[in-house]
C-alpha cells in the first residue's frame, strides 16, 4: 500500500485532495477486476470515489445490456463463423 501512496504522490488521482484518501480500484472488483493488482489501485478522496463508483454502476447496466444484445445476436448466426483459426500450409514455409 504504501508503494501506490508513494506512486501517486498521496493525493486524490481524481481531483488532487490529500483529505479523505480512499483505495480505489480502477476496474472495480464486483465487476471482476484484479483485487490485489496493485495495477489495478489508485488513489481517490471519498468524494470522488463515490461519484466514481456512481458512474461506473449505470456504465455496467448499459455494458450488461449490450452484451445480451451480442450473444443473442451470436445465438443466431452460423456457428461456423467463429470457429477456431487454422494456420494456412504456407506458414509451414
Ligand atoms: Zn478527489
Amino acid at each position: 500500500m504504501k508503494r501506490l501512496i508513494r506512486r501517486d504522490g498521496a493525493a486524490c488521482k481524481a481531483c488532487g485532495s490529500k483529505n479523505d484518501l480512499t483505495i480505489d480500484h480502477i476496474d472495480p472488483t464486483s465487476f471482476g477486476g484484479a483485487i490485489l493488482d496493485p495495477e489495478n489501485m489508485q488513489l481517490l478522496c471519498k468524494w470522488c470515489n463515490s461519484e466514481k463508483s456512481r458512474e461506473e454502476e449505470s456504465r455496467h447496466k448499459i455494458i450488461t445490456s449490450m452484451n445480451l444484445r451480442f450473444m443473442e445476436e451470436r445465438e443466431r448466426v452460423a456457428p461456423a463463423r467463429f470457429a477456431p483459426h487454422r494456420p494456412s500450409a504456407s506458414a509451414w514455409g
